[in-house]
């Protein structure tokens, strides 16, 4: 289960959903930049790191290979999640995950304040940067604690270069015992979580158990085929998702695009359909779309339908989900983007940033249902022109909607 916008999309709704049907749920890429509400019977819970499959007690959640971990972090969430009430017995965390340790969240920071009017936005959760290290091979993987005086050297080796950028960027050194000791405190308390997940997922592939996989971010956020540079640091798709479980990509059956039925964004770039003023305030508002990690206002948009259309190529969705739909219940009419106009052409295709920059949305105005629809707990009984809606997102995205959210509970969707 994939993001097929910006992000945001209410991936975190759509997982718990299907997890309460799965065996194993596995988290394949990102950090706690994520940030996934989830409402369901124990109450509004907002996750940064565990899968949001957590809830269902039956199921094994894992936090993959293709993460980037801040275990002091992670050991906060999971305590969060006991104190109400939920177990996370069945959690566990992939060794060879990288892990995210403060030197990242500095440099995430200053890399930011560096770049001034340029800045990406980054949530300053140390993703990027803990990415950095990892392709530079300078990264320190979470099996490495499991050998006390190797990952000391370790830590103390990393920050001989880190303190020095540190300091000339103004920055107070940090202290390689204070380091180390948060992180194998953390890991001790995390103990036999800590494990090589492939044995696991190979057994639950050799049983034929349903494993569901989850994506953070969107499309338009991957690392090679999003809006460089205002992307994420891994690749939010499908083929992420092989890589960063170690489940062989052609063993991958479903590949489900969650889409918001509006669009948003957190951090710069991009966005040909933002709106502005009161209007963007107006759905903002309905749709209270804050960031679930920072608090930040959304940029907010109508529905446009290239960026999952280039989200559909790039992961052959088997159905999209889509979420909000009770948002849009109040307008008469609904401006829709089926194209961009670009140097005065018309386009359904993705162009790379410098290009999108001077996109122009191209609408067509679809009629609104003018009601609320969040108490309809059957697809067939929604408005025709709610019905219409949907099927014009499947005609421009090209591939069929399998499931619609009217509203945040786990029980408010459609099938
Ligand atoms: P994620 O990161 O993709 O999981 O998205 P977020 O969780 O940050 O944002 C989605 C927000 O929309 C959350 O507050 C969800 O509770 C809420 N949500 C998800 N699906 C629906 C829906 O169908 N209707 C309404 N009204 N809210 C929804």
């Amino acid at each position: 289960m994939v993001g097929a916008q910006w992000g945001d999309e209410g991936k975190g709704k759509i997982t718990d959903y299907l997890a309460q049907q799965a065996d194993v749920v596995i988290r394949f890429q990102g950090g706690s930049n994520a940030g996934h509400t989830v409402v369901n019977d124990k109450g509004t819970f907002k996750l940064h790191l565990v899968p949001s499959g957590v809830f269902n007690p039956d199921a094994l959640c894992i936090l993959g290979t293709g993460m980037v971990i801040e275990l002091p972090f992670l050991v906060e969430e999971l305590e969060m999640l006991e104190s109400r009430g939920v177990s996370t017995a069945n959690v566990r965390v992939s060794d060879r995950a990288h892990l995210t340790l403060p030197w990242h969240i500095a440099l995430d920071r200053l890399d930011e304040r560096e770049r001034g009017r340029q800045k990406l936005g980054t949530t300053g959760r140390g993703v990027g940067p803990t990415y950095s290290d990892k392709v530079a091979r300078h990264g320190i993987q979470i099996s490495d604690v499991r050998d006390e005086k190797r990952f000391r050297e370790r830590v103390a080796h990393e920050l001989i270069t880190k303190n020095t950028i540190l300091e000339k960027l103004g920055e107070e050194p940090l202290d390689a015992r204070v380091v180390a000791d948060s992180v194998l405190a953390a890991a001790s308390k995390l103990g036999d979580r800590i494990t090589d997940t492939l044995p696991l997922v190979e057994r639950a592939v050799a049983k034929d158990a349903r494993i569901l996989l989850e994506g953070q971010l969107g499309a338009m956020r991957d690392l090679d085929w999003g809006i460089y540079p205002y992307v994420t640091s891994s690749n939010p798709l499908a083929g992420g998702a092989a890589v960063g479980t170690g489940i062989p990509p052609r063993l991958i059956t479903r590949v489900i695009g969650v889409v918001k039925a509006y669009s948003t964004a957190v951090g710069e770039g991009p966005f040909p359909t933002e709106l502005h003023g009161k209007e963007a305030e107006d759905l903002r508002e309905r749709g209270q779309e804050y960031g679930a990690t920072t608090g930040r206002p959304r940029r907010v948009g109508w529905f446009d339908a290239v960026a999952p259309r280039h989200a559909h190529r790039l992961n052959a969705f088997t159905e999209i989900a889509v979420t909000k739909l009770d948002m849009l219940g109040r307008y008469e009419r609904i401006p829709f983007c089926t194209a961009y106009e670009i140097d005065g052409k018309l386009t359904t295709d993705m162009p790379p940033t410098a290009i999108v920059e001077r996109a122009k949305p191209h609408y067509e105005q679809l009629p609104g249902w003018s009601r609320d629809i969040s108490g309809i707990t059957d697809r067939a009984l929604l408005p025709n022109e709610a019905k219409g809606y949907l099927r014009r997102i499947e005609e421009t995205v090209g591939a069929p909607v399998g499931m619609v959210g009217v509203g945040p509970e786990r029980t408010a969707t459609l099938l």
